[in-house]
């Protein structure tokens, strides 16, 4: 393989919309990956928390080997064996009912805010379309999860955009309720800010705006796409904050690396969908189902992955809290839970990232100066003892 020539031609063909680090990666095992010109790397980054099982997963590749020689697409007009399946399973262990099937985050999001606008419009009246999100929030890059992303930095160039949100600093209760009007149909929160630098909730906040929306007929919509699918230790977030969403999207980690998205809801509110209201030509195709149910099967029927994620991650936390103490001028916070792991620097991180990323390890920054740690919930103590052995040696050099 001509590195070089692929590397000239993906900046000359493709559009400019990633930054990219010269690497053109071609094979992935467990938690490394490979470059094509022989580099190995630790990957901590797991395509932004979406290889859940690490790369290759023996029975992931099964599954999509198996299926591909089965049949790889057909129309939402007919059944497919997975489908059904996979629904199935993301229910009985949710609050949720029924689920829509997509192909993104972006798009899972979009069918969230669709679902709450027609259920409210039906139960309340046309008026009622107001969705309230939090500021330094993400989700996703349509124009309407755009509009719902509370952060002006990606709004920028893109207005007009949806009418009908409105924004709230993230944590502030008193906030919330202020911005609440009778035209309110949804809140929609993610329960870690990941993109935003992984911004925990504070304590009881999640309580209390259940109780509100219950009290007030507002639909509260969990955006899980980044920490559903075991990311934080069990399948969903929110089953640790001692509350349920009315409707909850997953992505990323969901098909272990094949493109999916699921909108979740409990049948009142999924009623309001019914034949021709919403649709996707790709949406729940069986390729993507079969990858999907074969990574959520692997992940609760193993047994101990949901509880090693916990355990990692708190030897993980652990691990970052000693350098925290080696390197207290640099490192401002350490936040997380499971594998979603944030460590505030005082500094921008794109050079720790670069430093960590010459020395053969993955990661990435978020919100200018927060490292992120997303590994494959595979990942090991050996693992992270090699990250911050690495992590040393880099803020060592910035001190
Ligand atoms: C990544 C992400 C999205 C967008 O997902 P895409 O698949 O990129 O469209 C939305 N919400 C959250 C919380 C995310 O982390």
């Amino acid at each position: 393989m001509d590195v070089k020539k692929l590397m000239d031609e993906s900046a000359l063909y493709i559009m400019d919309t990633y930054k990219r680090f010269p690497v053109v990666l071609v094979k992935g095992r467990g938690m490394k990956l490979w470059s094509a010109d022989g580099k190995e790397y630790l990957d901590f980054l797991a395509g932004i928390a979406v290889n859940i099982l690490g790369h290759c997963h023996p029975r992931l590749v099964v599954a999509i080997q198996k299926q591909a020689q089965k049949l790889v697409h057909v129309s939402n007009f007919y059944h497919n064996e997975f489908q059904a399946r996979l629904a199935k399973l993301l229910c009985d262990y949710s609050f949720a009912d029924r689920v829509f099937f997509s192909n993104s985050g972006a798009e899972a999001n979009e069918a969230a805010i669709k679902l709450a606008r027609k259920h409210a419009k039906e139960r309340f009246g046309a008026e009622k379309t107001g969705i309230i999100t939090a500021l330094n929030s993400f989700h996703g890059r349509t124009l309407a999860t755009l509009t719902a992303t509370g952060q002006p930095k990606f709004h920028a160039g893109f207005e007009p955009l949806m009418p009908g949100f409105s924004y709230v600093p993230f944590n502030d209760y008193e906030a919330l309720k202020a911005a609440i009007d009778e035209n309110t149909c949804a809140i929609m929160l993610e329960p870690i800010q990941g993109e935003g630098g992984v911004v925990m909730p504070a304590e009881d906040y999640f309580k209390q705006v259940r109780d509100l929306c219950t009290r007030l007929g507002i639909l509260l919509i969990f955006d899980e796409i980044q920490t559903g699918a075991g990311r934080t230790g069990t399948l969903f977030a929110y089953e640790q904050y001692g509350i349920e969403p009315d409707i909850l999207t997953l992505a990323k980690g969901l098909g272990g690396g094949v493109p999916i998205g699921a909108t979740l809801a409990r049948e009142e509110i999924a009623k309001a969908f019914t034949v021709g209201s919403h649709g996707s030509t790709f949406g729940g195709n069986p390729l993507a189902c079969a990858a999907a149910l074969a990574t959520i099967e692997t992940l609760l029927e193993d047994g101990i992955m949901l509880s090693e994620c916990r355990r990692m991650g708190e030897y993980f936390m652990a691990s970052l809290l000693k350098l925290q103490k080696q390197f207290p001028k640099i490192i401002v916070d350490i936040r997380g839970k499971g594998l979603l792991i944030g460590m505030e620097l005082t500094r921008d991180c794109a050079m720790a990232v670069q430093a960590c990323f010459e020395r053969g390890i993955l990661i990435n920054c978020t919100a200018g100066n927060t490292l992120r740690f997303t590994p494959p919930l595979i990942v090991i103590e050996e693992d992270i003892d090699r990250l911050t052995g690495v992590l040393k040696e880099v803020l060592e050099r910035f001190s």
